[in-house]
């Protein structure tokens, strides 16, 4: 019986998955396969934290995508999916450019409109199709939904969505998109069920993981994002090195001589957390150092969530804060952090409930309120590919 959907993640080494039931969206299983390139490695996790599969290719094996899909479906025949039919897939997809501003099921047209996207994110958008196409090639018939990371922020002024360059190319599309849309969306989506007020009001959402962003809503609704044009942008996460003077990359060109790639893989994979603390990228190790530069690093990152937060309530106000990611959501020492240094913006924070996870870390009496709120992509996507189902009346 075709009773689930199979929600995937496809990245530049790896295929990340999950499984939802279609009717009640229960997760079944999650997992990913690694090192798709040189030594893959599948595991699969129940709901639970359960290991329910496991397996490892040797050194030098290259499944690529369509390798990776083919075992994927292999593997689902048998086990702990075995009954379970795939009834469609759902795909994040980084780039919907303007015209996808919501999730759109898969046909010849669209995957020509993504692919005319890759020189916007060639990063990312590639290895998201390589999956889509490798799905398409294996069977036709299985309906595909495509989930954007940009969508959510389409409705953003059109003043927040252009950059000061010349015109042309803005109009080729040098524009600012903001990404982490399928986050934004769920926070949006549940944040009623915490706080009724903020949601129909002014929220200011901090995704804070290795790639971190931040959202201003309106009423639920996208108005400014600290990633633009791609997602290197904005706060410095665990190795990208978020807004830097573009002088600095002439300046590398000019006295390094360094060309695109090394650029790129300079401010994409060397810098931020790592490139600070010359530690690590993640925060954990980062916390638990006494090495000056990795709590310089540290603090660098609070700093620039502090800046960004006063940019964000400086359009029009704010009523409150959400904190989501891996960082946002198990760091009570950074969010205390944050929150102490918001206390100009009205927040008067609850230690305690912080300690604890919240999910209100702010007082009662709190001009503004704050939140814990852990965030789910995967669910979003799930949902989305059930609702494209229904409307295609399957
Ligand atoms: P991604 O952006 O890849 O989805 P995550 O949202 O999983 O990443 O976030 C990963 C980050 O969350 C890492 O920097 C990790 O150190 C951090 N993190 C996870 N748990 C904790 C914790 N208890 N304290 C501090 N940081 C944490």
């Amino acid at each position: 019986m075709s009773d689930s959907i199979l929600v995937l993640n496809a990245g530049s080494s790896s295929l990340k998955f999950s499984v939802f039931l279609k009717d009640s969206l229960k997760l079944l299983l999650r997992g990913q396969i690694e090192g798709i390139l040189t030594k893959p490695h599948f595991v699969a996790r129940a709901d639970s934290g359960d290991i329910v599969g496991e397996e490892d290719w040797p050194s030098g094996t290259n499944l690529g995508h369509g390798g990776a899909v083919e075992f994927l479906f292999k593997w689902g025949r048998t086990g702990v999916l075995e009954g379970h039919g795939i009834a469609a897939a759902g795909h994040r997809v980084v780039h919907g450019g303007l015209e996808f501003t919501k999730p759109v099921v898969i046909d010849n047209h669209v995957i020509s409109a993504l692919e005319r996207l890759e020189p916007l994110a060639p990063l990312h958008q590639p290895h998201n199709l390589a999956a889509i196409k490798a799905i398409m090639q294996r069977v036709p018939e299985l309906p595909q939904v495509a989930c954007f990371d940009t969508s959510f922020h389409r409705t953003q002024p059109a003043i927040e969505q252009i950059y000061a360059i010349p015109r042309k190319y803005t109009d080729e599309g040098v524009r600012r998109y903001g990404f982490h849309g399928l986050s934004y969306e769920y926070i949006s989506s549940v944040l009623p069920k915490y706080d009724e007020e903020l949601a129909a009001g002014r929220a200011v959402v901090a995704h804070l993981g290795n790639g971190a962003s931040m959202c201003a809503m309106r009423n639920g609704r996208s108005i400014s994002s600290t990633m633009g044009f791609t997602a290197v942008g904005g706060l410095p996460m665990g190795t990208r090195c978020g807004a830097i003077d573009p002088g600095i990359l002439l300046y590398l060109m000019n006295q390094h001589g360094m060309d695109a790639q090394s650029i790129e893989n300079l401010i994409y994979n060397q810098s931020g957390l790592l490139g600070v603390s010359g530690i690590s990228s993640d925060m954990r190790a980062l916390l638990a150092s006494k090495d000056p530069r990795a709590q310089e690093a540290v603090d660098l990152f609070v700093y620039r969530i502090d800046r960004e937060l006063g940019s964000l309530a400086a359009l029009g106000g704010i009523d409150g804060i959400v904190f989501t990611g891996g960082i946002g959501e198990n760091s009570a020492i950074i969010r205390a952090r944050v929150c102490r240094d918001a206390k100009w913006l009205g927040l008067d924070f609850d230690e305690k409930a912080n300690e604890t996870g919240g999910p209100q870390i702010s007082k009662e009496n709190s001009r503004i309120s704050a939140w814990v709120i852990p965030t789910n992509e995967e669910l979003m996507i799930a949902t989305h590919t059930k609702q494209m189902l229904l409307k295609k009346g399957d």
